[in-house]
């Protein structure tokens, strides 16, 4: 098969899986939503279409062009035999993100940008992409620096890329899937379950589940977690829980210091 069928075939494969998800999170949710889901969803599209034009400046201007020069000739997967390159560079990158991750919750500056995130109140697939067009901005060096140490080639970096995006997509779905499945499926993936923990209102529950592709990495690092019910705590961060809004999120990240972990004021819409 042509390349361009192969592309068109899994985009169609990729739309009907969203499309599927999405009539399930309607009919088996994972967490009852806490607001009406039409007016959130449509303030988390437009952030996310920000945000996905600023991943694509960053793609176009940064990232492709160090890829097509095959700048990451010296990375460090190139010392590796060919064979298990690929999957060498797969895991480099996905464990990479999780220190990344990791980070954008530790250092203040990153954090204030990555809360807009996960200020949302409820959980879905629309979350996936509520994110600070900043956001990209500012991880744009990190992400260049991963492809120079690292070393993927253009198509390596494309498969994980693809993976990733995937899997953000799924974990954050509002779909209860069977237990049994999904504790198997934890493994290997962030699951649903394991994602919504990181997502929960305490600081405890959010400093776990930092992975966003494969969820070893947590297990590795300690930070696994799968001990709380999946309502045992709101989802958001309690020192905003009226900062939903379009305007208001992208105001978010200049908010005067608080103690984002404590509910310090009435919530207009909760
Ligand atoms: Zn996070």
């Amino acid at each position: 098969m042509s390349r361009p069928v192969v592309r068109a075939a899994i985009f169609g494969l990729a739309a009907f899986a969203v499309a599927a998800a999405l009539r399930r999170e309607d009919r088996k949710p994972l967490r009852t939503p806490r607001l009406p889901a039409h007016r959130r969803q449509f303030d988390n599209l437009i952030l996310g279409a920000g945000s996905l034009l600023a991943a694509q400046v960053v793609q176009r201007q940064l990232l492709g062009p160090l890829l097509e020069a095959d700048a990451g000739r010296c990375g460090a997967v190139r010392m590796l035999p060919a064979s298990i390159r690929p999957v060498a560079a797969f895991l480099a990158l996905d464990w990479a993100m999780y220190w990344w991750h990791r980070a954008t919750h530790r250092v203040p500056l990153l954090w204030r940008l990555h809360r807009v995130h996960h200020v949302d109140l409820d959980l879905d697939m629309s979350t996936a992409i509520r994110f600070h067009a900043l956001d990209q901005l500012v991880s744009a060096p990190t992400r260049a620096a991963m492809i120079l140490f690292v070393g993927p080639d253009a198509r390596a970096h494309a498969r994980w890329n693809l993976f990733f995006f995937a899997s953000v997509l799924f974990h954050h779905a509002n779909v209860r899937l069977p237990r049994g499945l999904e504790e198997r499926l934890a493994w290997v993936l962030t699951t649903p379950r394991m994602h919504g923990i990181h997502h929960m209102a305490r600081r405890d529950a959010t400093d776990s589940n930092w992975t966003s592709g494969l969820s070893f990495w947590d297990r590795l690092h300690g930070s696994f977690r799968m001990d709380l019910n999946d309502e045992a705590l709101p989802i958001g961060v309690p020192g905003y829980p009226d900062q939903l809004g379009v305007a208001a999120s992208l105001a978010l990240p200049a908010a005067p210091s608080a103690d984002d972990w404590s509910s310090r004021r009435s919530a207009s819409n909760m």
